[in-house]
């Protein structure tokens, strides 16, 4: 197994030590995902509450020397105004995706395939489908691979307002948390319909956002033959594959996988899921 795959099991086994996510191979994907988010609105620490107690020209006087170590500034958090499109090509890398399950039919029969060949994903996982397939996301736990909030009902969230969206990606990260360990750090709009709102919250929640790359046009279901040439022909260093593994009939997704994952690996593609700090 490779050591940035082993990477993403280990982080949920020591979830918040903040030095995991620079170690390893995780830096070259840090670089083009950006600096770190934090994972809530910072509030400042002691410092207002302090100075209320304190008449303002003693505090004015107060020399910064001998008052304690000097705090950090709280850090502002950065909102992004369009998703990440892809990720560093550095060795070869691609990243898989796969939205809108968890489903019974579909999804395990992709992640037999990918624990075939050692292969970590993504998926981006809609609420109401976690609630009924909990396993499924215990199982990807389990093999390492990373999910991500894909809404609750996967509604056009451009067309809802502030708190429809917020009750959306809330309560999709809460049912995540609950069946597969941890609160997700990615997140995709439905359709990739993003927003000003949509960016807003998702930094508010600690995640973000991803798109992609490379479309299969599974979700068409336009034939087994079509999805295998889309991906082949769009693999390129750094891409994001986007497939489907529920929202319809996905057994032409199914059958695809089990031939252009061997293409890519044979064509020395490495498939990783990226980092971030945390
Ligand atoms: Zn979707």
């Amino acid at each position: 197994m490779q050591k940035d795959q082993l990477f993403t099991r280990r982080r949920m086994l020591l979830s918040g030590a903040a030095a995991l996510g620079a170690a390893g191979t995780a830096g070259a994907v840090l670089a083009e995902v950006g600096e770190e988010t934090p994972r809530t609105a910072a509030a400042p620490a002691a410092g207002p509450q302090a100075r209320q107690a304190l008449k303002p020209s003693s505090f004015r006087l107060q020399p910064l020397t001998g008052y304690g170590p000097p705090r950090a500034a709280p850090r502002k958090l950065k909102v992004r105004e369009e998703p990440i499109l892809q990720i560093s090509g550095r060795g070869r890398r691609m990243v898989l995706t796969f939205d809108d399950g968890p489903h019974p039919d579909y999804t395990p029969h992709i992640l037999d395939t990918l624990a075939r060949y050692d292969v970590r994903a993504m998926f981006f996982v809609c609420g109401e489908c976690v609630a009924d397939n909990r396993e499924l996301l215990a199982r990807m736990a389990d093999a390492g691979h990373v999910v991500g909030n894909h809404t609750w009902t996967h509604p056009l969230l451009t067309t809802l307002r502030r708190k429809e969206i917020r009750s959306e990606m809330e309560r999709t990260s809460d049912v995540i948390q609950d069946a597969y360990g941890e609160r997700p750090q990615w997140f995709r709009a439905p359709y990739g319909a993003w927003n000003r709102a949509t960016f807003q919250l998702g930094a508010e929640m600690g995640m973000e956002p991803l798109a992609w790359t490379v479309d299969t046009t599974d979700w068409m279901e336009p034939g087994t033959r079509t999805i295998i040439d889309q991906v082949e022909n769009g693999a390129a260093p750094g891409v994001v594959v986007l497939s489907h593994d529920a929202g319809g009939d996905r057994s032409q997704t199914v059958r695809a996988i089990r031939e252009w994952l061997p293409y890519l690996l044979d064509s020395g593609y490495h498939l990783t899921v990226p980092r971030r700090r945390v």
